[in-house]
């Protein structure tokens, strides 16, 4: 299949293609086109052109359009899915691409039912004051690898609703599923509304200086969110950055190993463990320390590992050479410094970048592991003794995407969770997300929220009318 960019509703070629492999096989998928600049330069403004019509069109009208999309998602779903495993890796059962299908559809129609009605602020005899919401432009949307398809909803549908028109480009590690996905929902939408270049990251830089983009949305690494952050700001665009994490969980001296395992492994694992609110640093009071390593490496080493069109399958390959090395090396850093293997770290030769699923333990701060964001299948078990120390020790991160505490006593659990330092925060879980709930970062994990009525407000910007 050849895939090509799509602007003003076509399919447009580009001169020069990059290769994409399967991360499971090492074999040719197929071939990115990579955009000019001044491909970039019609698809912005095809989309200022469309924004005129688009912005103008009813707010029935652009739900309507959106639960189409949904529509056309699920009609789609099975190809996407085959598509979305062979390039990113994830299984096709699982929590893979046949969920993230399942998301990008739940996502798109709760999405469409939100609505954003005029606010009257103020009723007297001294005035009326209105709050209207009204959408900012040309959205540039840039993708990272991980949950590439969920990710380019998550951005999309929010933005169309309420009336702006989109750029998108996905990550060039991923791209041809975001190409096939869009080339399908752009179909239904009136041309130039939705669009899709790819190419090298140069490409998301471009973007993000363009004059006639009024608004970035970024999903991807907290080193990207600044340079796109300084590359937006001679324009003053909006930006909404998701960026990364490295969640803690605490584990409190109450809890019966064996009830918690399960959630602990989808908690740090869940898509191999490259997702932005996994569980990256898990400390666990010394009192049920040992229980819970091992009810935890008990769970781990029985979950299936292959190439993810195998129905069997419930983990798959690291995505990319890149992430794969980082992973390597930072636990091979972790056991140089004394962590001890309960579980993985002795990954095989090709083919495929599988790195086996791995548990440390005897892991301290300081150590690269606990304080870089691994973003791939290892996991790091850090014994505590004091829980107000524990607290201390999570919140000691420039990230603050999630956090959890695992207890039977929920209140108590609850008053823990509030003095962490992050967006989101759970109980007995980790990592679960809504389209109905805000989720984002505070300090170096974003700016902005995305989902529910607060993410779609991201997307407009307010006009007090006063009568
Ligand atoms: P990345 O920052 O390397 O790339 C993300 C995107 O940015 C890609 O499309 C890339 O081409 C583009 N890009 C690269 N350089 C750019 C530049 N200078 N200007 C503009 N765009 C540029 O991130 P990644 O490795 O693809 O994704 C993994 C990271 O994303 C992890 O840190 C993870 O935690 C984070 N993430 C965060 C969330 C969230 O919601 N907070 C969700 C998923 C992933």
């Amino acid at each position: 299949m050849d895939y090509n960019l799509y602007i003003n509703g076509q399919s447009v070629a580009t001169e020069s293609h990059m290769d994409i492999f399967n991360p499971a096989t090492g074999e040719l998928l197929g071939k990115c086109p990579i955009a000019t600049r001044l491909q970039l330069d019609d698809a912005v403004a095809a989309a200022a052109e469309a924004y005129k019509s688009w912005s103008q069109v009813s707010d029935e009208d652009r739900k309507n359009v959106c639960h189409a999309i949904g529509q056309v998602l699920e009609e789609n779903a099975e190809e996407l899915a085959q598509l979305l495993t062979q390039e990113q890796g994830k299984p096709l059962n699982g929590v893979g691409s046949r969920f993230e299908m399942g998301g990008c559809q739940g996502w798109t129609h709760f999405t469409a039912d939100l609505e954003l009605p005029v606010e009257v602020i103020q009723d007297n005899e001294e005035g009326h004051v209105e709050l209207h919401r009204k959408p900012i432009g040309v959205v540039g949307s840039i993708t990272p690898w991980n949950w590439p398809l969920m990710i380019a909803i998550w951005h999309v549908i929010p933005a169309i609703r309420t009336g702006n028109t989109v750029v998108i480009k996905p990550s060039p590690y991923t791209p041809l599923s975001t190409l096939r996905m869009i080339e399908l929902i752009s179909g239904i939408l009136p041309k130039g509304v939705l669009n899709v270049v790819s190419g090298r990251d140069e490409l998301g830089q471009w973007m993000s200086e363009h004059e006639d983009i009024q608004k970035i949305v970024f999903t991807g690494s907290c080193a990207t969110g600044g340079k796109i952050m300084a590359s937006a700001a001679p324009t003053l665009k909006r930006l909404v950055l998701e960026l990364g994490g490295n969640d803690a969980g605490i584990v409190l001296p109450d809890v019966d190993a064996s009830a918690i395992a399960e959630g602990l492994f989808w908690g740090a694992f869940i898509n191999g463990g490259q997702t932005c609110a996994a569980l990256k640093r898990l400390y666990v009071h010394e009192d049920v320390y040992d229980d819970v390593c091992t009810a935890l490496t008990e769970y781990t080493r029985n979950i299936p590992m292959g190439n993810g069109l195998d129905e069997n399958m419930i983990m798959g390959p690291v995505q990319n050479e890149m992430q794969y090395n980082k992973v390597k090396s930072l636990v091979e850093d972790a056991v140089a410094g004394g962590a001890r293997v309960l579980l993985g770290a002795n990954p095989e030769d090709g083919p495929g970048y599988f790195y086996p699923l791995t548990i440390l333990a005897d892991v301290s701060d300081g150590t690269r592991i606990v304080d870089e964001e691994q973003f791939g299948p290892a996991l790091p078990i850090i014994k505590y003794s004091d829980v107000d120390d524990a607290i201390a020790r999570a919140n000691d991160s420039e990230n603050g995407l999630g956090g959890s505490i695992w207890s039977t006593d929920i209140e108590k659990a609850k008053k823990l969770a509030n003095r962490l330092e992050c967006g989101s925060a759970w109980i007995n879980k980790h990592g679960a997300i809504q389209p109905n709930v805000p989720f984002g970062g505070v300090k170096g994990s974003g700016i902005g929220v995305e989902f529910g009525v607060d993410g779609l407000k991201e997307y407009t910007t307010i006009q007090a009318v006063f009568s």
